[in-house]
């Protein structure tokens, strides 16, 4: 008698499924974004076939630039929803690449990567630092921003997220030229403010060309960091204007500054390849 043909149902049953395999061969990283590095990292990592990335967006901005890698968008449903975020889907590396006003994401993210066991990388790019020449108040919240303006009438220049104006109208007096990537909706309650809807990287000519017709007389600016918004920092100190800075909210843990450090860490942070299998 012939022996049963067992070999094709032995090999099915050790077989991994395609999807498994890859899944084997491949390290999920979620990338909090919605910031210029998030997406520069996104890129600097998107050709390599062991990662699978995935960019998360809040969804605030209207119409969001183009993404190298695939996205998703939306709240998490705070930091329990985000650790179930990171389990159901595998994740491998969480990566902060918030804006570093975005206090509550990044205190979220700490919290759910310690729940859900998965490692954090954060990237926050460095503050601007007061330079010869500058004239800076530095205030901690939007509030303080505002009574720093002072009681005399001024053209203020604003660059602050549209969700944060509404201090503004604590002091109707000044005359305000706002600048915000999506209309302000509804409007300030302000008998004096004017809006400019424009997207980063402003340059150094056109941030003082600007300046200048308007006839600014001060800033109002949140220490965001980074080159694309620093024009108008540059501007302020080549005509003498004074800024009113917004400080950084705190936070804890180690951050990368740049996205060249940043690939770097990735390599170190993700568990063995060898490992995934068992
Ligand atoms: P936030 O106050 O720290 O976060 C508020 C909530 O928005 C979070 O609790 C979370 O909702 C959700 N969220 C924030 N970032 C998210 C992301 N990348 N993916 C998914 N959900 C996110 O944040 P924010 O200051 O409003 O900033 C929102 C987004 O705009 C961030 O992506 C940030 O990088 C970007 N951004 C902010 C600023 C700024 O000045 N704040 C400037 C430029 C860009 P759940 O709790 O439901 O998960």
């Amino acid at each position: 008698s012939s022996p049963m043909p067992t070999t094709d149902s032995h090999f099915v049953v050790e077989a991994a499924s395609p999807a498994a395999l890859e899944s084997m061969m491949t390290h999920r990283l979620l990338i909090l974004g919605g910031t210029m590095e998030a997406r520069l990292l996104a890129q600097r990592l998107a050709a390599r076939a062991d990662l699978d990335i995935t960019l998360s967006l809040a969804g605030r901005t209207l119409n969001p630039v183009a993404q190298p890698v695939p996205t998703r968008t939306g709240g998490f449903g705070g930091a329990a929803g985000l650790a179930d975020y990171l389990r159901r889907e595998r994740i491998d590396l969480l990566v902060d690449a918030t804006h570093p006003f975005a206090a509550r994401i990044s205190a979220n993210a700490a919290e759910a990567a310690r729940r859900a066991a998965v490692s954090l990388l954060t990237l926050r790019r460095p503050a601007w630092r007061r330079q010869e020449g500058d004239d800076w108040t530095e205030v901690g919240s939007v509030a303080e921003a505002v009574a720093a303006l002072g009681a005399t009438p001024r053209r203020v220049f604003v660059t602050l997220g549209r969700q944060e104006l509404r201090p503004l109208e604590a002091a109707p007096h000044h005359a305000y030229v706002i600048r915000s990537v999506d209309p302000v909706e509804p409007p300030l309650a302000l008998p004096d403010a004017r809006y400019i809807l424009d997207r980063g990287p402003f340059d150094v000519q056109r941030e003082r060309a600007l300046l200048e017709s308007l006839g600014i007389e001060v800033i109002l600016s949140k220490n965001s960091g980074g080159e694309a918004a620093h024009g108008k920092i540059a501007t302020a100190r080549g005509l003498g204007l004074p800024v009113v800075m917004v400080a950084r909210p705190p936070v804890s843990g180690d951050a990368v500054t740049t996205v060249e450090e940043a690939v770097e860490k990735v390599a170190h942070l993700l568990p063995p390849m060898a490992r995934r299998g068992e």
